[in-house]
């Protein structure tokens, strides 16, 4: 039994404006007042992220930005740093979306910058890590994630990964409705794990928590809950409603 706690996220991407995300949080703080066995976190827009975060000052439900610059100012029109996440109040970040992949060139040398500078300013990475479909079907998923983590976390020294959290989200399963199965989930995660304790030994690998992600929702979440290795989840379109979101986090 492990004793990880568990962590439900959830990746508002680009929805809801700043009233929209103040009236969500609001109805999220009601529904999930009192929950303390589970660790739970919103990554709203940062658009939203003062806002959203002092909504939720006292509360249980911590606040994650959705991607950070790896500098910490400079002339980067359109970028934002670290330093402006955490003024905002913000502890956590989502680092290396698949979508941040697949249509804004994010490289695993510019996740490996990002993580750094996430630590470098105390927040909390989430790491997402996850194969397509093609190359789950042509047996790569684990070469894949290989050098997805390897590269990611490249010349991060043990004592700075204390707080990181990994996200596996297998591309095919992102906002397509399509789950993983329980099976393919433990065994992605029990690999992962198993990769982690090879590189980083075996305290390192029985702490980190790895998150679940892809089309997880109220119905499938109890029973990805039930796997060993699944130590929570990272949830899109199904964060975008309090409710909805709250079941999820009452697994
Ligand atoms: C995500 O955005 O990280 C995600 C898993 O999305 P969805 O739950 O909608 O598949």
């Amino acid at each position: 039994m492990s004793e990880r706690r568990p962590l439900i996220a959830g990746n508002w991407k680009m929805y809801k404006t700043c009233s929209e995300a103040v009236d969500t949080i609001a109805k999220l703080k009601e529904l999930v007042n009192g929950v303390s066995a589970v660790d739970i976190m919103i990554a709203p827009p940062f658009t939203a992220l003062s806002q959203v975060a002092e909504t939720v000052t006292g509360s249980n439900i911590q606040v994650g930005a959705q991607n950070l610059s790896w500098h910490d100012e400079g002339a980067f029109t359109g970028e934002i740093s670290g330093p402006m996440i955490v003024s905002t109040g913000c502890s956590h970040v989502i680092i290396g979306h698949s979508e941040r992949r697949q249509y804004f060139n994010e490289t695993d040398a510019s996740v490996n910058q990002r993580i750094v500078a996430a630590i470098r300013h105390k927040l909390v990475p989430v790491f997402c890590v996850g194969e397509t479909e093609a190359e789950r079907e042509a047996d790569a998923t684990f070469s894949v994630l290989d050098k997805q983590v390897t590269d990611g976390l490249q010349g991060i020294a043990l004592e700075d990964l204390a707080d990181l959290v990994i996200a596996y989200e297998p591309v095919w399963a992102i906002g397509t409705g399509l789950t993983a199965t329980t099976e393919q989930a433990q065994e992605v995660h029990q690999y992962l794990r198993g990769q982690l304790e090879k590189a980083y030994g075996s305290d390192f690998a029985q702490s980190i928590r790895i998150l679940y992600g892809g089309s997880v929702k109220p119905a499938n979440i109890a029973e990805l809950m039930s796997m060993p290795d699944v130590d929570g989840a990272l949830v899109g379109g199904a964060s975008l409603d309090a409710k909805t979101f709250s079941q999820i986090v009452k697994f």
